[in-house]
Order: C-alpha cells, then sequence, then structure tokens
C-alpha cells in the first residue's frame, strides 16, 4: 500500500476525550473513528489489525473442530419469549418493531438462535459432538460505554456454542475451548490467565474469564505468579483426547486466580507474599458451561443409544475482538506509540522513502516494496513527501514491526536501514541482503 493513495487520518494532536492510551493511540493513528456513543467505524489500518485478529480466532476455533456459520444480527422476538430472557435482559437490549409491529431485537448474543437451529435439524446423539460459532456484531446497550473499544455498545464477538449427549462430554467440549484460548490469546502476543466466573445456579468449576493483566483493566484481579511460566499447548495438540485436555485444564487451574467477584481472601493470602498478584485486568473472552439451560425451555433433544431423548448439555464461549485490539495495544506500547506484535500487525514493514523524486531511492523503494509484495508480506510504501521527521513518527506512531529507511546517502552505496520498532535496533545491509531478511 502507498502511503500516499491510502486513508490513514492521522491526528496531530491527542484527542481529549481519550482517558486510556489504547484509545488515544486508536484514535491518533486512525484506525477507528466514532460515529455515535459507543459506536465506531473501523477505519483501514484499524481493520486490517481487526481482520488479523479474527484470522488467528479463526485458526484456532477451527483447530479445536468448532464450525463456522453466521448469523443475523437481528432477532425474533419469539425465540427470547421461548427461553424466557426477553423480559430478564432489561435495558441492554436494544428493541426495534418492523413495519409489521413485529418486535425485534438487535442480538446481545446468541443462545436462543444457534438452539434453535440445532433443534431444527440435528435429532441423533450420532451427530455430537457439535460447537458452531460465528464472529459477528452485538449491540448491548452498555451503562457506561467507554475507553473507545474497549467497552462499546455495539461490538463484534466470537461466540462459539457447543452441544454434547452428557455432562461428562460437555465438560471435554469445554476443555477443547479453553485450550483453543489459551493459544489463541498467546498467538495474540498476549498472557491471558483464566479465572474462575460465577457460574450461578449451574454451580461447578466450569465458567472462566480470561483475562489480561493491565493497569487500565476494569476487574480487580487475584492470582498466584506463577501463572507467567506456564506452557502453552503446542499446534498438535490432540483435541480428541480427553485425558490430554482435562491436564492441560488441571493445570491452569491448580493455582489461584480470581476476579474480586469470586475473590477468596483466604485462598489468596494462603500463598506466600512474593508469589501473590494483585492487580487490574481486561476481560477478553469468557467461556461457560450452563447444562440443559436453553436446551429445556426451547426443546432441544436429541435420541441417545438408549433410543430415548435426552436434553442437550450446552456451553457457550466468547472473545471480543473489538476489545482485545486495545487490550493488545494497553500491553505493547512506549511514549512514540503502538508496538505490534508481528501476528497482528497492520503491515508487516514500512518501507521509508527518505527523498522521493530522486531516482536512486525511487528505485531502491520500487524494488523493495515489489520483492515484499512478492513474498506475500503486507508492505506499506511510505513515498510522500513529508518531512524525515514526520516520516519516523508516524511508522513509530502506527507500531509497524520493521521499518526500511531508504536514504540518497546509503541507497548510492547499495544499501538501506533496518530499524526494529520494537527494541529500535538500526543495522545497515545491503539491499539485497535486507530483502532476504525480511522475506525469510
Ligand atoms: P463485561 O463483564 O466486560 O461487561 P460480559 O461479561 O458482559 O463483559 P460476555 O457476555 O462474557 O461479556 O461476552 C464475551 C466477550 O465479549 C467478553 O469477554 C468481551 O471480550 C466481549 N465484550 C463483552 N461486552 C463488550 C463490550 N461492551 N464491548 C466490547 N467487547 C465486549
Ligand atoms: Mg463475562
Amino acid at each position: 500500500m502507498r502511503l500516499s493513495r491510502y486513508f490513514m487520518p492521522i491526528l496531530k494532536e491527542n484527542p481529549k476525550e481519550a482517558e486510556i492510551v489504547s484509545h488515544r493511540l486508536m484514535l491518533r493513528t486512525g484506525m477507528i473513528r466514532q460515529q455515535s456513543q459507543g459506536i465506531y467505524s473501523w477505519l483501514p489500518l484499524g481493520k486490517r489489525v481487526l481482520d488479523k485478529v479474527n484470522a488467528i480466532i479463526r485458526e484456532e476455533q477451527n483447530r479445536a473442530g468448532a464450525i463456522e456459520l453466521s448469523m443475523p444480527t437481528l432477532q425474533s422476538a419469539e425465540l427470547w419469549q421461548e427461553s424466557g430472557r426477553y423480559e430478564d435482559y432489561g435495558k441492554e437490549m436494544l428493541r426495534i418493531r418492523d413495519r409489521q409491529d413485529r418486535p425485534m431485537l438487535y442480538g446481545p448474543t446468541n443462545e436462543e438462535m444457534i438452539t434453535d437451529i440445532f433443534r431444527s435439524s440435528v435429532k441423533s446423539y450420532k451427530s455430537l459432538p457439535l460447537n458452531l460459532y460465528h464472529i459477528q456484531l452485538k449491540f448491548r446497550d452498555e451503562i457506561r460505554p467507554r475507553f473507545g473499544t474497549m467497552r462499546s455498545r455495539e461490538f463484534l464477538m466470537k461466540d462459539a456454542y457447543s452441544f454434547d449427549l452428557t455432562q461428562a462430554d460437555a465438560i471435554h467440549s469445554y476443555n477443547k475451548m479453553f485450550v483453543a484460548y489459551l493459544r489463541t490469546f498467546d498467538r495474540l502476543g498476549l498472557r491471558a490467565i483464566p479465572m474462575r466466573a460465577d457460574t450461578g445456579p449451574i454451580g461447578g468449576n466450569h465458567s472462566h474469564e480470561f483475562i489480561i493483566l493491565a493497569d487500565t483493566g476494569e476487574s480487580e484481579v487475584y492470582c498466584h505468579k506463577s501463572f507467567v511460566d506456564f506452557d502453552i499447548p503446542a499446534a498438535d495438540t490432540d483435541f480428541d483426547s480427553v485425558d490430554g485436555l482435562q491436564s492441560v485444564f488441571d493445570k491452569w487451574t491448580s493455582v489461584y486466580a480470581a476476579t474480586s467477584e469470586m475473590h477468596d481472601e483466604a485462598a489468596f493470602d494462603a500463598i506466600g507474599e512474593n508469589d501473590r498478584l494483585s492487580a487490574r485486568g481486561i476481560e477478553v473472552g469468557h467461556i461457560f458451561y450452563f447444562g440443559t439451560k436453553y436446551s429445556e425451555p426451547m426443546g432441544a433433544k436429541v435420541q441417545g443409544p438408549d433410543g430415548k431423548e435426552h436434553l442437550v448439555h450446552m456451553g457457550s464461549y466468547g472473545i471480543g475482538p473489538t476489545r482485545l485490539v486495545p487490550a493488545i495495544i494497553e500491553a505493547s506500547h512506549d511514549e512514540n506509540g503502538i508496538i505490534w506484535p508481528a501476528s497482528v500487525a497492520p503491515f508487516d514493514a514500512v518501507v521509508i522513502n527518505m527523498k522521493p523524486g530522486d531516482e536512486a531511492c525511487d528505485t531502491t523503494c520500487d524494488r523493495l516494496y515489489v520483492a515484499l509484495q512478492n513474498a506475500g508480506k503486507d508492505v506499506l510504501y511510505d513515498d510522500t513527501d513529508d518531512r524525515a521527521g514526520t516520516k519516523f513518527a508516524t511508522a513509530d506512531l502506527i507500531g509497524v514491526p520493521v521499518q526500511v529507511i531508504a536514504g540518497p546517502r546509503a541507497v548510492a552505496a547499495g544499501e538501506v536501514e533496518l530499524k526494529d520498532r520494537k527494541t529500535g535496533a538500526r543495522e545497515t545491509l545491503t539491499i539485497e541482503a535486507a530483502i532476504n531478511k525480511l522475506t525469510a
């Protein structure tokens, strides 16, 4: 992408309305724009990052055996009357009427709809286990939308729903998502800690919120420090191995971790003082086994091996991509701007032409631009006639992992400079070597 032809409306000043660094940087870099309270457009730079986050979420959901579909944002109130949640949900639900005066709603979540899809076509235990997910916009009329897309009213959610014949099978499905979440957040460059969450009347140990530690987080959290060193399950994890996944779950739930709602002062105090961590955190995911809570009122049953009808056991598994993007920034930035982990960076590299119009600089930059693109890299080419200082500041601000700097003197010697955004380390290489390094 040539910067001169791109749409990246960078702000010169820090926006006053932004209270936390991620919100400030997302506005300044032109990643997002607020359209009305808690409702955002994702501008091209932001959309690139969001798409990369979604791609990783999707890969890990698929790896764990979940199957993607797409459900609508608008739902009929009827389904929600069946489950009893239409009245219960309260003011967070945006209720709408269509031209026939039928009550509709903008979905805040999809348990009812997926249960309806399931019951209409699955009749036998032989079709189980089944886990269906989508990545779709949700609307919750939050009382206090704030911090940009961290807590917005319209937001994206990956929500998966599992269906099993028995509770034991459902726990295996739960563990698959538990492992998928550990891998997902790790690939996004985050250390997320699963913390026991309230299961309400369902009980048990099968609801976890995945929390990123950050000073600006809205939740108060308490945990053992050892989480920092726990191993992430490998890509070749056997998701069909009941015992294998259970052992990962057991390991990751073997030490204390709770949000303030579930906090047990005595259990926390029992941890040695040096191993205790009390901090603030951001909830980026939530997984939940809820048994027959929806299958019962909505009549979602399958025929079991015994020939009888059984209510299916369900779980739901949410991740917030539009919250994850600011969460990643909270975890990875410095005074000059964002530092994207390579896995979600909007561009892999930025080629900075220090003297557009200079034939040698132009030729060199074109060559780099084409070679990197041909190698499948996402490249931003700063071909604008901005001052050098502005170009460097922009490159730092938008946080692209590698800057390739082509100035007249270096280019005359057949060289360019590479700068690592994270460490600031610079090295001068021949153009050939630079291309090799960046496409390796
Ligand atoms: P919170 O406690 O932060 O309000 P929640 O418990 O209501 O979230 P869930 O229903 O568990 O959220 O939704 C699953 C995921 O969706 C959350 O872990 C979060 O990543 C994301 N999410 C929920 N609400 C919002 C929101 N208002 N803005 C952005 N992302 C959200
Ligand atoms: Mg939650």
